[in-house]
This record gives structure tokens, C-alpha cells and sequence, in this order.
């Protein structure tokens, strides 16, 4: 935090002079002030210091994106062969939609949106369930089980990976390519690096949301309207930004200027929707084009997005989905729909390989016992076994359960290749939760 005070420039304004000019006023000014109350006041300040923060980071953000956008247009620099090889094979051969990132940001959003290897891409058929794992390299951006960690490991791919992703979205319509660029650098520098929830969760989370949203179906021009597409792409790009690490259990316990500022509800939600926010006003904001109704429109399903992530609000939400018109009955007012499927995206994990799943797991169990130490509180077990009596637990009641709610909004074929990948990973955390039970009984004996 650089800027520590920003009151004095509303204090020094041209009107105080006159009134410091009186005596009663100069008295007042020699007494020592007394600590401000606890006040509006206060939160006013809070937001401001965070707004800072943020738009400090955009602008750094801007001037690298900058560089590397002229970077990729100059020559490829190994980036195009890199992300080329990742791409889903049936639009390799004729991939200008995303060749086009690399070598230049001026082609037409529109030819750019007729290309038909986009289509290609949107009709291109589920992976089979139960396939067996890809050897490291060969898993392409839009499987199930690609891993952005093991697979996409370089921020700069990531950047440029989640910018294909929105295109397929149809995001081409509102802006150009560089401005995406610089949003998709900006979200990224707003993103901390806690072992969990990194801007790496980020692209694994809109990576997943891709590939739910072309199995059901909701991509192209027989799915959801372009708008609430690209809304749903970006609220999972957005949807944990400038997370510390720190989860609502810890603000309430501590009692943050976070918690106070949202008086205790879903502090972290409410703060990843507010910087979205601001980033969407900011000036890296793709949305400028639009006319305001719009960008407002999509600036506040983003927001209600990213608010329903919450766990806490999880019953919650499965209740609203067990009752909401089912696609595409629910086409002009998907909002449950598309809570569901940041739900869906947001518990992926265990749709990756058993291998790629574990970097997830471990990362989050470090996160939470840097938690726990930050609490005072001991560490939670994180040995393999207490790893997979956790996940047998979390998929039974937390993920399969939101797969299901949404097998009954897209059809049940649609969501079974992730079914099925799901209860691969319950059946294994089982076995390994009773290889060690079994081991436990026989030293009894
Ligand atoms: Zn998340």
C-alpha cells in the first residue's frame, strides 16, 4: 500500500482557507483531534485504498500488455507454435481465429466471427468419458481434462488462452483483440498468488466453463444470446480476483476491514464482484463500445455470477435451480443457469486427470493451513489419505450434487462424460480411504 492517506486532498480544498481564517477556527486547529469514529467515513476510505491498489496494478498491467502485444505481432516468438499444438486439433489446419492474436490485433471482429473453424470448434464432439489419460502434451485446450497448471503453465499462454476462449464465446463482437488482451493482463494483475486461487484457478475455471458450456450445447448460434455467453466467460475469469488467500471464515473471525465493509456477508464475493466492477469501468474495460444500458447489463449478470459463488449460498442456489425453467425454455433469462454452470466450472478439478487433481488439492490444502496458522488454529491433516476423505466427502454433498442440478437444466447426456469423470475420482478417493481403513483394522487384530 503506497498511498496511505488519501483524505487530505478532499481537506485542502479552496473553500477551507475562509473558514480556518476565523479564531474559533485557528483554536480548533492547535487542539490535537480526536480519533475519527468508526464511520461511513471509514468504509469510504477502505473502498478508495482498494480502488487505488487496483487501478495501480491495471496500469502496470496495461504498459506489459503493451509490450507483449507488440511482442506477439512482431514475430511469433515461439508463442504461436507453443499455444498452436495445444489447440483442439479439428481447427488446427486452418486456425486463423487464433493465429490472428498472434500476428495481428487488427483484423475485423466481424470476419474474424465468421470464421468456421470457430464453428467447427463449438460443434466438435465430447470427449468419451473414462478415456484414458492423454499422454503430458497431447490434451487440447477444450477437454475436459486439460490441466492449465500441467498442460499451460506460462502466464502469457494463459492470457492468450483465455482470450480464444472468449472468442469462442463470441467476445470478438465488443471489442477487438489487443483490448482484450489488456483486459485479460489487467484481471491477471489483479490476481494475488495464493497457492490456490491464482489467476491459474482462474483459466482452469473458465477452461472448465468452456468446455461444459460447448457439451451442452450453450455456444454458437442455436445456444445462450451472445451477451449472457461472454458474461459467463468473463465472470469465471473474474470470479476470485485479488483473493489473499484468506477465506470468509477468517474475515469473520478476524473481523477485516473487508468483513466490516460488507457488514459480515460474503465479504470475498462482494469484493471479487466490486473489482470486477471497477475493472469494467476502468479504462482496460472491453465493454466501452457498448451502449451504456448494455455495458450495464453485462456488468451486473457478471456480478450476480460471481455473487453466487459463494459456498455458503450453495443450498441456496441447487434449491433455485430444482425449480428453474430448464434450457433453452430459460433462453432470455438464464441467470440460474448460469450461476450453475460458474458453480460447475468453479468444482472441476476432480474432472482432470488423477494426477493434475492432486496439484489442485495439495494447493488448496496449503492454502487453507496458511489459513489455519493465520487463525492460531492447528493445521488441517493433509497426508494422501486425509486428502481423499476430504474429496469423497466434498464430491458426495458439494460437487456432484451441483452436476446433477445441472444434468436437469442441459439434459442429462450432455453432463454425463463429466458425471462419469467424477465418480472415477470418487470411486479412487474410496478405495484409497479403504486400503487405509483396512490397513488400520488388520493392525488391530
Ligand atoms: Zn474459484
Amino acid at each position: 500500500m503506497t498511498r496511505r492517506d488519501p483524505a487530505p486532498a478532499s481537506s485542502s480544498s479552496p473553500a477551507m482557507p475562509v473558514q480556518h481564517s476565523t479564531p474559533a477556527a485557528a483554536a480548533a486547529l492547535a487542539v490535537p483531534k480526536p480519533a475519527p469514529a468508526p464511520a461511513i467515513h471509514e468504509e469510504t476510505v477502505a473502498t478508495y485504498k482498494i480502488t487505488l491498489r487496483m487501478l495501480d496494478r491495471a496500469a502496470a498491467a496495461t504498459a506489459d500488455s503493451t509490450k507483449r502485444v507488440r511482442i506477439v505481432s512482431g514475430d511469433n516468438d515461439g508463442y504461436y507454435d507453443r499455444i498452436c499444438t495445444l489447440l483442439p486439433s479439428a481447427t488446427r489446419p486452418r486456425s486463423p481465429t487464433y493465429a490472428d492474436v498472434l500476428r495481428s490485433t487488427a483484423t475485423s471482429p466481424k470476419r474474424a466471427r465468421a470464421d468456421p473453424s470457430t464453428a467447427a470448434t463449438a460443434a466438435a464432439p465430447v470427449p468419451r468419458a473414462h478415456s484414458p489419460p492423454p499422454p503430458r502434451g497431447r490434451a487440447k485446450l477444450g477437454d475436459p481434462h486439460f490441466s492449465i497448471p500441467r498442460d499451460l503453465p506460462d502466464a502469457q499462454d494463459q492470457d492468450l488462452a483465455v482470450v480464444w476462449l472468449l472468442e469462442q464465446a463470441g467476445a470478438v463482437e465488443y471489442a477487438a483483440r489487443d483490448v482484450w488482451l489488456t483486459f485479460v493482463a489487467s484481471v491477471r494483475a489483479n490476481y494475488n498468488l495464493p497457492a490456490f486461487h491464482s489467476f491459474t484457478h482462474a483459466v482452469s475455471v473458465t477452461h472448465a466453463l468452456y468446455a461444459l458450456m460447448r457439451a451442452a450445447g450453450l455456444l454458437g448460434e442455436e445456444g445462450m444470446h451472445r451477451r449472457d455467453a461472454v458474461a459467463s466467460m468473463m465472470a469465471a475469469l473474474c470470479h476470485d480476483v485479488d483473493h489473499e488467500g484468506l477465506s470468509n471464515v477468517y474475515h469473520a473471525a478476524k473481523d477485516t476491514a473487508l468483513a466490516a465493509m460488507y457488514n459480515g456477508v460474503c465479504p470475498m464475493e462482494n469484493h471479487h464482484a466490486a473489482v470486477t466492477s471497477a475493472l469494467l469501468q476502468s479504462r482496460v474495460s472491453p465493454l466501452h463500445a457498448l451502449d451504456p444500458a448494455t455495458a450495464k447489463s453485462l456488468r451486473t449478470t457478471i456480478t450476480s455470477i460471481i455473487l453466487a459463488t459463494d459456498m455458503g449460498k450453495h443450498d441456496h442456489l441447487l434449491a433455485s435451480a430444482s425449480t428453474a425453467s430448464p434450457w433453452p425454455a430459460c433462453r432470455e433469462s438464464p441467470l440460474v443457469l448460469q450461476q450453475v454452470l460458474m458453480k460447475c466450472a468453479d468444482l472441476s478439478n476432480e474432472l482432470q486427470d488423477p494426477s493434475a487433481a492432486a496439484i489442485w488439492a495439495s494447493a488448496l490444502m496449503t492454502e487453507l493451513n496458511g489459513e489455519q496458522a493465520a487463525l492460531d488454529r492447528a493445521p488441517i491433516a493433509a497426508d494422501d489419505v486425509a486428502i481423499a476423505r476430504g474429496q469423497v466427502g466434498f464430491l458426495n454433498v458439494k460437487v456432484v450434487p451441483t452436476y446433477r442440478a445441472l444434468a436437469r437444466l442441459v439434459g442429462v447426456a450432455a453432463v454425463r462424460p463429466f458425471m462419469d469423470r467424477l465418480e472415477a475420482a470418487r470411486e479412487r478417493y474410496q478405495r484409497t480411504v479403504e486400503d487405509a481403513d483396512g490397513e488400520k483394522m488388520d493392525e488391530g487384530h
